[in-house]
């Protein structure tokens, strides 16, 4: 079994929007970002999900990089969202 999550920060809807509905641009240049997946590893978790019945989970977590090929740089979506808002 394994488990995914999304991260984003506390107060984190306005990341949600900027990810779901804004088109991705370069802050500096206006181009447009290439998105990468990158996927961190959290190990094993045990999961309780019923009493007394334990499920080991292999947890990670999706994050997405921005990268604009032009000025060699990559964003966060958290970075990205705080200069879009
Ligand atoms: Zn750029």
């Amino acid at each position: 079994m394994s488990g995914v999550s999304y991260t984003f920060s506390p107060g984190g809807w306005k990341e949600s929007i900027y990810f779901f509905f804004y088109k991705k641009k370069c802050p500096c240049c206006h181009e447009k970002l290439r998105k990468e997946k990158k996927t961190i590893s959290k190990g094993i978790i045990i999961d309780e999900v019923v009493e007394n019945i334990k499920t080991e989970l292999n947890a990670y977590e999706i994050e997405y990089l921005y990268i604009c090929d032009q000025c060699n740089k990559t964003y966060t979506i958290v970075e990205l969202t705080k200069i879009a808002f």
